[in-house]
């Protein structure tokens, strides 16, 4: 016996194009089998009444380290498993975990966990591959990493690093440093997508840069450079050069705090829509209270508070990572950039989709592409979420 049709109607279905409403979708196994105005008469579908809500792609968020009380770097499998369960309860139906600053074996043992919990992940975001902020990061731009464990690229250790392993995506690391290009070159030949972050590269370097492989800005803003002074001349910086160069793609922590509003706008008005990737860079008090916290491994990291809706340093003089969610993240872009709903769901589905490669099967309502759809109401609450065509998530008293 074949499975049964998934059916949502009376909806408002969010489509890279317009919002169909009202519309139905129909999902067959894992797949999104036809979108269309009105409904579908599908005799033994299972249904499910939107209630006029809206129906999104789900979120895809490319740089994120934890929430629901854990990190990736925390060592375990369970942590990889809590932390995709917790950001599916906010929309998230892909993410690509994040590494912290750390020695070559802490690297090594997190992608080892990252094999396992990928085959036993059913309940939560899928993982789209791993992202490795650093260790390989400009001193003056390390923000929160660990300074122990920052150093130059060396070529013998990350040779040996991906020798041993297909599941890196990305890996984010600031060009200007010895080798720094070098090891672009080395990840573009593997597939593997170069970021630049934590970095102090003035224009020159940034163009050189994106030569070289280097094509999206990590967390545009934070830990990179902007405009400097030089005996009197100024420098463009990293800032500068992601405006500059049109075909380099950015990535934004949107809480609303790392990013105060004009920012937003700003970051909007020159890189728009299909360039600007929404991201939660969460720690792993996303989804909890608010209280004192750990960023980075639950033994060895470093003691941060929670207040504000964002993690500070203890003594506050600086941020210690967001505890963001998606669902926030698209609600500040509407809130306080002035986006519209479509672009702010572009910017979290089909624009990272692109981006990683994987925009044939995500990112997008379209028949043929992979059922990760999310359901929520005008404030952006989430209602439902489904992965590959099952429901992962529903929240108590909803649809
Ligand atoms: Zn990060």
């Amino acid at each position: 016996m074949s499975e049964p049709y998934l059916k949502i109607y009376n909806g408002q279905i969010i489509t890279p194009y317009r919002i169909i409403s009202p519309g139905t979708v129909l999902i067959k196994g894992d797949t999104i089998a036809e979108i269309k105005q009105g409904d579908i008469e599908v005799p033994g579908a299972v249904e499910i009444d939107a209630g006029g809500k809206y129906i999104a792609p789900g979120f895809i968020d490319l740089h994120v380290h934890g929430g629901g009380g854990h990190d990736f770097m925390d060592g375990n499998e369970a942590a990889f498993l809590h932390i995709a369960e917790t950001h599916s309860r906010y929309g998230t139906t892909a993410m690509m975990p994040t590494t912290l600053t750390s020695e070559k074996e802490g690297l090594l043992h997190t992608l080892k966990l990252y094999e396992l919990a990928k085959e036993s992940n059913k309940k939560g975001a899928q993982f789209l591959g791993m992202h490795l902020e650093g260790p390989y990061f400009a001193m003056n731009q390390r923000g929160a990493q660990d300074p122990r464990y920052i150093r130059d690229p060396d070529p013998l250790e990350y040779k040996e690093i991906l020798s041993k392993t297909n599941s890196i995506s990305r890996w984010s690391a600031a060009p200007e440093l010895k080798g720094g290009l070098a090891f672009g070159q080395y990840l573009k030949s593997k597939g593997i997508l170069a970021a630049l972050a934590h970095t102090d590269a003035i224009y020159e370097e940034a163009l050189e840069a994106f030569e070289n492989g280097y094509t999206l800005a990590t967390h545009l803003y934070s830990a990179m450079s902007g405009v400097t002074r030089r005996n009197a001349f100024r420098y463009a910086g990293v800032i500068e050069s992601a405006f500059l160069i049109d075909e380099m793609d950015v990535e934004i922590i949107a809480d609303g705090i790392h990013l105060p509003s004009p920012l937003l706008k700003l970051v909007y008005k020159i890189k728009g829509a299909d360039k600007i990737a929404l991201i939660t860079d969460a720690m792993r008090a996303a989804g909890m209270p608010p209280g004192e916290s750990v960023l980075g491994n639950i033994d060895t990291g470093l003691k941060v508070i929670v207040e504000d809706g964002v993690a500070k340093l203890p003594d506050r003089s600086s941020f210690a990572g967001s505890v963001a969610t998606a669902d926030r993240l698209v609600r500040t872009m509407i809130q306080l950039a002035d986006v519209s709903l479509i672009d702010a769901i572009r910017m979290i589905t089909s624009t990272p989709a692109r981006i990683m490669g994987v925009g044939d099967k995500k990112g997008s309502l379209l028949a043929g592409k992979d059922a990760d759809i999310v359901i929520f109401d005008r404030d952006i609450n989430i209602e439902m979420t489904i992965i590959k065509g099952s429901i992962i998530y529903k929240r108590a008293a909803g649809l």
